[in-house]
């Protein structure tokens, strides 16, 4: 396990994702009833921009850092409730904090709301622990995600999300992802599922999409966010997330927020986007 996302925190790949889990996790809190969100793979929670790891790479200029300035007004409206996450979690943790998934979802549970963090990696599932110990609404397991996900769904609200994360630190990930999504979709078939993934080599992106597109029973969506020329599949030139069960309105908001973000974020002049449907139709 050497992946540590604090290399990584606040990069164009968490834009997307994090935009994405925001809109979702707004969708879930639109109705008074529970819900459940899952992250299967979360990481420390809360990220500092300032601190060693963010500035040796210095990724987050080029995701979160080119954020500042406001875009079109229907694209900034998608965009506030992600900016709001960002800012509460700032008020907390100080203000060069970068949250990571399991702090955004915490800042959108209600009373009834529950949300279980899973992690791997022995100090950073006590580092999460220690800090949600006294919020009763969380819930840290040191534990494989994979494993994790098969036992902890459904969940006994019926209703809510689930985060699946990795860090593509092995081969077939990718492919594990696909099958991942289409047990779990068959166990817990009205849960809203994201699965992210980086994009080097987008013909394993393109395999996943055409394994959930034949396999799956629910409606989703993939979307890809490109902000360099694909031309070297050994670079990450993109980033993406299938959705299961998308919130109706996440196609429309996608084809705003996408394009969007491809302009805002390219790199070389070059940025572009795709919101595709896959499996069954509503
Ligand atoms: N979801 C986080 C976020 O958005 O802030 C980032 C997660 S990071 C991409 C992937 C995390 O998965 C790392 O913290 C790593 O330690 C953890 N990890 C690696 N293998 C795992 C496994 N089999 N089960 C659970 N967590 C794992």
């Amino acid at each position: 396990m050497n992946y540590r996302h604090a290399f990584h925190a606040g990069n164009f790949a968490d834009v997307l994702k994090h935009l994405v889990l925001v809109r979702v996790l707004a969708h879930l809190a639109a109705k008074p009833k529970p819900f459940r969100a899952i992250d299967t793979h979360a990481g420390l929670g809360v990220y500092d921009l300032e601190a060693e790891e963010a500035g040796r790479t210095g990724e987050w200029h080029d995701g979160f850092g080119r954020l500042d300035a406001p875009f079109a007004p229907e694209v900034e409206a998608l965009l506030a409730p992600y900016r709001a996450a960002v800012a509460a979690v700032r008020a907390r943790h100080g203000a060069t904090t970068y949250p990571g998934s399991p702090a955004i979802i915490r800042e959108s549970l209600r009373a009834g709301d529950k949300g279980v963090f899973v992690e791997l990696h022995p100090a950073d599932a006590q580092t999460l622990a220690h800090r949600y110990a006294s919020d009763t609404r969380t819930k840290v397991m040191h534990l494989d995600g994979w494993t994790a996900l098969n036992a902890l769904i459904p969940p006994p609200e019926r209703r809510g999300l689930v985060l699946i994360d990795p860090p593509y630190e092995e081969r077939g990930e990718i492919d594990r992802l696909g099958a991942s999504l289409l047990k779990a979709a068959r166990k817990w078939p009205t849960g809203i599922y994201l699965g992210w993934y980086p994009i080097k080599d987008v013909s394993g992106v393109d395999r996943m999409a055409a394994a959930l597109d034949a396999g799956l029973e629910r409606p989703a969506l993939r979307l890809d966010l490109m902000i360099e020329r694909p031309d070297d599949p050994a670079r990450l030139t993109g980033t993406g997330l299938v959705v299961i069960n998308p919130p109706w309105t996440l196609a429309a908001e996608a084809e705003l927020f996408l394009p969007a973000l491809a302009e805002r974020l390219a790199r070389n002049g070059y940025g572009a986007f795709r919101c595709e449907p896959l499996g069954r139709e509503e």
